[in-house]
């Protein structure tokens, strides 16, 4: 880690060396799960590559093929257990996409039924 590391600052990778608290429901060497402050659906959760990238199109050229897998079956787990009905899964990039954290997550959305278009 340099000092221009933008993982010093980054607040998800504060949560992944636990620099700050969060209600978290999963963590392994690849992947840390929490719950989001802002909950938009009763089960509302953050799926976090403890490896820093800022969006899809970054992580997707940096992670390895494990991380890559284990990102994406952490959300499909996730959805699995807490989506009884269902759940959707979310990537927000760049300023379209409605992005505010620059670290890569996924939102594990469940617990209500969703509407399409999404705004
Ligand atoms: P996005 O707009 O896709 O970048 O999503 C960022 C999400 O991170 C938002 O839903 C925020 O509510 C959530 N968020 C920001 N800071 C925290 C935090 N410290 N713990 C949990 N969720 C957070």
């Amino acid at each position: 880690m340099t000092m221009t590391d933008p993982s010093l600052q980054c607040i998800f990778c504060k949560i992944v060396r636990k620099e700050i608290p969060a209600n978290e429901v999963l963590r392994d060497a690849h992947v840390v799960a929490f719950r989001d402050l802002n909950p938009q659906a009763p089960t509302h959760i953050l799926v976090v590559p403890t490896l820093h990238a800022d969006h899809l199109s970054d992580f997707a050229s940096k992670a390895g093929g494990a991380q890559v897998t284990r990102f994406l079956l952490a959300a499909a787990e996730l959805g699995a257990q807490f989506g009884t009905d269902g759940y959707r899964v979310v990537m927000n990039e760049g300023p379209d996409g409605g992005q505010t954290v620059h670290h890569l997550h996924a939102h594990v959305l469940a617990g209500r039924r969703m509407s399409w278009p999404p705004g």
